[in-house]
């Protein structure tokens, strides 16, 4: 798409900065002497039970690691979920591969890459940030880690998955294949009673993927960003342009700058934008969607294109599912 076109689809000539949702800008704005209760937010509509679990644990006063970490352990656990932990879709020589980080409000980070029979990968990481003087494992040795850790470890191709594999395979088509139906992470952030902010990234990264490709989502500052004195962001979408702006630490740098979450997370999908602009790369398969959690609990999101969706569990309230608004028209 030229530019041309985009300001087209934006409403004329406005400048970037017009097509902001101002309503929610508004509504950030009135948020802001709110009573600072337990929050957790998560990517996609699997995020309402994710939060909700996550819920548990934050109302018994637990922390935002364990909560989130609780939270996304059920959607790894589900082999109906496609695209995180155990039934995750493989790559395209037919192995699974989990890609996960983690990120506390004191800075510790844990990540791992590329780790193959481990359904729980965020604990994974976890244990990482935890046990060794390391941030990040990849592969076989992530694996090895997770052996003697005692995680146990299983075949996560489930029969769907080697079905879809095996048709993908007939057409021998070896282009990464990147759209919005085929690639969902669950990224989950926590705000505890105590004010501490953490998250966690997991994914089994792009359908298909080439052997060896690592997303976005392992990747500090990419797939997930926590700042405990700010706030904490994290990603879903098409990985490789999350990593180009290094984009959960870029909504994270503009909540410092001190934009609200909402606009911060817009601010980085419009330099996700502009940077397919300049390269003159086509956007078409392209999704990439934000989420972020500020540190007095306020929320964000913002998308490429339609269809984003994701949930937000408030104190006592059931979580919602929000439907995300998008830079793109369609
Ligand atoms: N961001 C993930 C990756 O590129 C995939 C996704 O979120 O859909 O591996």
């Amino acid at each position: 798409m030229k530019r041309s076109d985009f300001l087209k689809i934006v409403g004329g000539g406005a400048a970037m900065t017009a097509i902001l949702p101002s309503t929610l800008r508004a509504k950030d704005a009135a948020r802001s002497n709110e009573y600072i209760e337990p929050v957790s937010i998560a990517t996609w509509r699997f995020g309402l039970e994710t939060t909700a679990e996550a819920m548990k644990v934050l109302r018994a006063g637990g922390s935002a690691l364990d909560a989130t970490e609780a939270g996304v352990k059920l959607c790894e656990a589900d082999p109906k979920e496609r695209s995180v932990g155990l039934g995750g879709r493989p790559d395209r020589d037919g192995f699974v591969t989990l890609d996960s980080c983690c990120m506390d409000h004191l800075g510790n980070i844990g990540s791992v890459a590329a780790v193959e029979n481990v359904v729980h990968v965020s604990s994974l990481a976890r244990a990482v940030m935890e046990k060794t003087p390391h941030v990040m494992l990849v592969g076989e040795g992530a694996r090895q880690f997770a052996q003697e850790m005692g995680f146990p470890l299983q075949d996560l191709m489930v029969p769907d998955s080697k079905r879809e594999w095996e048709k993908w395979r007939e057409k021998s088509d070896y282009q990464p294949i990147v759209n919005i139906e085929n690639h969902d992470t669950i990224g989950q952030l926590s705000l505890d009673e105590q004010g501490r902010l953490a998250g966690i990234c997991t994914t089994s990264g792009m359908a298909f993927k080439m052997r060896g490709r690592v997303g976005d989502s392992p990747i500090i500052g990419a797939g997930l960003y926590v700042d405990g004195a700010i706030g904490a962001a994290t990603a879903t979408g098409h990985g490789e342009e999350v990593i180009r702006v290094v984009g959960s630490y870029r909504v994270v740098s503009e909540m410092e700058r001190g934009f609200s979450p909402q606009v911060a997370c817009e601010r980085a999908v419009q330099k996700i934008y502009e940077f397919f602009e300049r390269r003159q790369a086509g956007i078409q398969d392209t999704q990439i969607g934000f989420i972020a959690l500020d540190k007095r609990g306020r929320t964000g999101a913002y998308a490429l294109r339609p269809g984003f969706q994701y949930a937000v569990a408030r104190g006592g309230e059931d979580p919602e599912l929000i439907d995300v608004q998008a830079l793109l028209k369609s």
